[in-house]
C-alpha cells in the first residue's frame, strides 16, 4: 500500500481518448506524466505505469553513467585544453581509476596518459573541471612552478577549486590524504 500511495504522489496518468494503442511516458517538474489510451482498464494502466515508469528510469542511469565515463572525460580534457590552454594539451587517455586515494589527478607527461580519482565523482563540475585543466597543464609543465600555475589560472575558477577541494582535504581529517591504500606511484607521474 505504501509504494502505492508514493506512487500515485509522483505519477500522474492522463487518458486520452485520442490515443488508441500508443503510452508516452515523461518527466514534468519532478513528476511523472503517462498518457495512456482513455479504453484501457485498470489493470492495463497498472501494468504499462509500471512498464513506462521501469523504462524512464533505465534510460535517465544511463544517461548518468555516460556522464561518468571516460569518454566523457576525454571529451571535456578536448573542450578545456582548447577553452583555456589553446589546445596545445592533447592527452593521449583521460580516464577515472578507483585506487587513488592520496591524489585528485595524476598525470604522466611522457605517455601523455592523465588519471581522475574516482573520489571526484558527484562534485560539482567546476571542480572536476579545474583537476582536469590541472592535469592537462602539467602535460606542458611537469612541475608545480610558476609557469605551471600561470596555466592553471588561465582556468577562470581555479582558485574556488583549490578552496573547495582544500575544504573537502580538511573535512576528511587528513591534510590532503583520504582513507584507503596508497596510489601505484609509476615514475615520472606527477600529481
Ligand atoms: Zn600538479
Amino acid at each position: 500500500m505504501r509504494a502505492d500511495v508514493e506512487r500515485a504522489g509522483e505519477v500522474e496518468v492522463r487518458r486520452s481518448a485520442r490515443r488508441r494503442r500508443t503510452v508516452t511516458a515523461y518527466r514534468e517538474h519532478g513528476r511523472t506524466i503517462v498518457l495512456i489510451p482513455a479504453a484501457f482498464t485498470a489493470a492495463e494502466e497498472r501494468r504499462w505505469v509500471d512498464q513506462m515508469v521501469a523504462k524512464l528510469q533505465t534510460r535517465e542511469e544511463r544517461r548518468k553513467r555516460t556522464l561518468g565515463s571516460d569518454d566523457h572525460l576525454m571529451a571535456r580534457a578536448h573542450e578545456l585544453s582548447t577553452a583555456h590552454l589553446d589546445g596545445r594539451a592533447v592527452p593521449s587517455s583521460v580516464r577515472w581509476v578507483e585506487n587513488q586515494n592520496r591524489r585528485w589527478g595524476s598525470c604522466t607527461p611522457a605517455d601523455r596518459t592523465i588519471r581522475l580519482s574516482g573520489r571526484l565523482r558527484g562534485m560539482p563540475p567546476f571542480v572536476v573541471d579545474y583537476v582536469l585543466v590541472h592535469e592537462l597543464a602539467h602535460l606542458l609543465e611537469p612541475s608545480h612552478n610558476a609557469h605551471f600555475w600561470s596555466l592553471v589560472h588561465a582556468y577562470p575558477q581555479a582558485e574556488r577549486a583549490l578552496g573547495y577541494l582544500e575544504g573537502v582535504e580538511y573535512g576528511s581529517g587528513h591534510a590532503g590524504l583520504a582513507d584507503g591504500p596508497d596510489d601505484e606511484l609509476e615514475p615520472g607521474t606527477v600529481d
